[in-house]
């Protein structure tokens, strides 16, 4: 399945306005297929793309099987001590029917919205100390 440069350029658009307001870090990450499951495989891609290593640990990740429908979205445990797992489950649940529906930019623009707004309340920006940790590009295999 073809990612749409415009696609791309709308999710990075939207982690940089989450990033904006918080000192947490957001991140995408899009594979055509996944054959097992989902938060496994997120949970490995968090690693290999050093998510686990921001000084707060409250980095997030949106993960995307594209062709295979499915998805998974995980936090670091700074952030999932202070939301625990009933948040990313309700991030998940409100974005299955978007992602169901085919509009999945629209779906992880949503997520990251959300994420975002957890980050803020939780870990707000610090201003010109604040570093952007992680890119804010999105990651593909
Ligand atoms: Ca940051
Ligand atoms: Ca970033």
């Amino acid at each position: 399945m073809k990612v749409q440069p415009e696609e791309e350029q709308r999710i990075v658009a939207a982690i940089e306005a989450a990033e904006r307001v918080t000192s947490g870090e957001v991140r995408v990450h899009l594979n055509s297929t996944c054959s097992g499951d989902a938060l496994k495989d997120a949970q490995k891609a968090f690693r290999n793309l050093g998510m686990h290593r921001t000084a707060e640990r409250n980095g997030i990740l949106f993960y995307l099987a594209l062709e295979s429908h499915k998805f998974a979205v995980l936090g670091d445990q700074g952030i999932h001590d202070r939301v625990g797992q009933s948040f990313w489950d309700g991030i998940r649940d409100a974005m299955v029917p978007e992602l169901r529906a085919g509009r999945w930019v629209e779906a992880m623009e949503f997520g990251i919205a959300e994420a975002g707004r957890a980050l803020a309340e939780h870990f707000p920006h610090q201003g010109t100390r604040d570093r952007d940790e992680l890119s804010n590009e999105v990651s593909r295999r």
